[in-house]
């Protein structure tokens, strides 16, 4: 934990002293906990990946916690590894957006990012799991069999 480059890191190691606020939501300071879990923007974004895997809604307060989520999802063997997948896609979209708002002032939406996890998560899942053959029908759908 600490690892992630968001401003209250890199303000901890004397790295960063511009402004702190989330360039997402522009309502709090930045750190990894609220960018991938507090934030308005990334909660709007785990409410479409829950909708879309049928699973509870995605509350969690800390990284530690969303990082273990897939283990409580409910989910068989497959949709469970599939959502596990979808979830370090997520993280990654999100801090990619993070990234391009600070560094580039493009702004994606909470949906821009979900179709972002939607279409990467479809790559690297077909790629890497055990299911070649799903079809981008099936996964849109999360019909993982
Ligand atoms: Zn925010």
């Amino acid at each position: 934990m600490g690892r992630i480059a968001t401003v209250d890191a890199l303000s901890q190691r004397n790295c960063f002293s511009g402004d702190s606020m989330c360039v997402l939501c522009e309502d709090f300071d930045e750190s990894a906990d609220h960018l991938l879990c507090g934030c308005c923007v990334a909660s709007n974004v785990w409410s479409m990946v829950s909708r879309w895997c049928r699973v509870s809604p995605i509350f969690v307060f800390s990284v530690r916690d969303f990082l273990g989520l897939s283990d409580f999802s409910g989910l068989g063997e497959l949709a469970k590894e599939a959502f596990h997948e979808i979830l370090i896609v997520g993280a990654w979209c999100i801090w990619r957006a993070r990234n391009n708002k600070r560094f580039n002032n493009s702004l994606k939406t909470a949906h821009d990012i979900f179709l972002d996890i939607r279409s990467l998560g479809f790559h690297l899942y077909r790629n890497r799991s055990r299911n070649k053959a799903i079809s981008w029908a099936n996964w849109c759908s999360f019909s993982l069999m």
